[in-house]
């Protein structure tokens, strides 16, 4: 039996309003090569100055890790040449990171947790990107000179899903400390996937393989899983030391495997040396104090959910995953509900109506809203049958809670003679099931219950129909 053995590297776009050591603007939607300036284009002569903005997030990071945050930290040059690499080296931070020994918690349905090791994460500087049409390919450099932050674990994790979870957490605590955008698709956190397998209860760490730049974290899991399979298969051919050397290897989603794209570089082919043209990264006590101060983080957050508003360990979970929906929940609770009811609507209800391109950031139903409504079904003005009609047309319409309660009707009766005066008619009408019931088919009283809510459209308050038909049918 094999023993899945799992390292990940993480390269997060940090968003600061310009770039690394340059003060071109970093965003790069706009035309090709306007956010350049002769350092990030490596002109002879310009010389970089680093961003300050960059310690404090990776301060933050480090802070969120539990990490020892290297008050003086240096920068290196790895050298390698690539067409989107104007400088033909890159500046990262390889013999002192600015973060160092941190660690992050990953949670398991069944409630158990796992601490998975960050040995360290480094500031560096991306490289622009080369745009291929046709027989031609082009070099941007807006992208040149972004900063970085790389985040790599120890070969912590043991599964397709350990890694994922893994992933799934730092990317909720970027956003948490909205260091960055962090959006897969766009390329603002990559990820490099180091896989290798060993026999159960070997310590030893066997050839790994790189998976680069996977897009998403369901492709991620797939790409372990079939990488897992290709190498315990070689090893059970018996041609594992001929096919498993130390490579870098792309994820085919079509084909759903794993190809060679090249061998992997060992750290002396980059002639790694300290760079002449940057001073040491310093990062005093003042700064210190002021940037280490972090917004409440998911883990934290999850456990007041649960103690404060009651909250189930599955439904905290899936709040807190996502900060977006976090404060959506905050928001809600504000209009003083209960807890259990805000996550229902919310998870359930408003989630199941965001479509396309509707999402918690654009609803027409914001937290204030839906909190009103929830607040109005607590309160027994709607029930709740009828509070998702009006959540239906608050979606499709521009309008007030109590507005469109009003508007179409469906403002619940609790006046309890006149809820007395329906449930006399229907118990009038209906002499044959009345007796049924009595004689002890006691399926029946759903019947008059449904009976009542139909005459009075659904605007009767059904605890009330209850009470009174039981003191009626007996
Ligand atoms: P490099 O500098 O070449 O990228 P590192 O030693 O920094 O290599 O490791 C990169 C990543 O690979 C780390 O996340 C580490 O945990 C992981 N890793 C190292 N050895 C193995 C292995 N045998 N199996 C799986 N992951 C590994
Ligand atoms: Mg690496
Ligand atoms: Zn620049």
């Amino acid at each position: 039996m094999f023993e899945v053995v799992i390292g990940l590297e993480v390269h997060v776009q940090l968003n600061t309003k310009t770039k690394l050591f340059c003060s071109c603007a970093t965003s790069f939607n706009h035309k090709q090569n306007t956010n350049t300036c002769p350092t990030c284009l490596a002109l002879p002569g310009a010389l970089p100055v680093l961003n300050q903005e960059v310690l404090q997030k990776a301060t933050m990071l480090g802070t969120a890790l539990g990490a020892t945050v290297n008050r003086t930290s240096y920068f290196d040059r790895k050298s390698y040449f690539y067409p989107d690499s104007p400088t033909a080296y890159q500046i990262t931070q390889f013999y002192t990171p600015v973060i160092q020994n941190g660690s992050l918690d990953i949670d398991f349905e069944d409630g158990t947790k796992k601490t998975i090791r960050v040995g360290f994460a480094h500031i560096e500087a991306d490289a622009g990107k080369n745009i291929h049409e046709g027989d031609i390919s082009k070099v941007d450099l807006n992208r040149a000179g972004t900063p970085l932050l790389e985040i790599v674990t120890e070969p912590d994790m043991r599964s397709s899903q350990e890694a994922v979870l893994y992933l799934k957490k730092l990317h909720s605590i970027i956003r948490y400390l909205d260091i960055g955008d962090a959006n897969m698709q766009e390329g603002s956190f990559r990820v490099d996937v180091n896989v290798s397998i060993r026999p159960k209860g070997d310590e030893k760490l066997y050839t790994r393989v790189e998976i680069k730049n996977i897009n998403s974290f369901k492709f991620i899991e797939k790409a372990i899983e079939v990488e897992v399979r290709r190498q315990s298969e070689a090893w059970e051919d018996g041609i594992y030391d001929e096919e498993i050397v130390q490579e870098t290897r792309l994820f085919d989603q079509v084909k759903v495997e794993t190809r060679s794209m090249r061998g992997k570089e060992e750290a002396a082919d980059y002639r790694y040396f300290p760079e002449p043209d940057l001073l040491k990264a310093v990062i005093t006590d003042e700064m210190f104090e002021k940037y280490s101060q972090i917004p409440e983080l998911p883990d934290a957050k999850k456990e007041r959910f649960i103690k404060e508003f009651g909250l189930s360990v599955y439904n905290a979970d899936v709040i807190t995953a996502n900060i977006e929906m976090a404060h959506f929940f905050e928001d809600m609770m504000a209009e003083g509900i209960s807890g259990k009811n805000a996550a229902t609507w919310l998870t359930v209800e408003l989630q199941s109506r965001l479509k396309g391109d509707v999402n918690l950031a654009n609803t027409p139903v914001d937290a204030k809203k839906l909190g009103t409504l929830v607040k109005r079904i607590e309160d027994q003005i709607v029930s709740g049958k009828a509070a998702k009609e009006v959540l239906d047309y608050l979606m499709e319409n521009e309008a007030e809670v109590d507005g469109v309660i009003d508007k179409l009707g469906l403002k619940q009766v609790t006046d309890m003679g006149a809820i007395e005066a329906i449930c006399d008619e229907i118990i009038t009408a209906n002499p044959e099931k009345v007796e049924q019931l009595k004689g002890g088919k006691d399926k029946l009283f759903g019947f008059f219950v449904g009976q009542v809510m139909k005459a009075s459209k659904g605007s009767a308050n059904p605890q009330a129909v209850n009470e009174i038909l039981k003191a009626k049918l007996g």
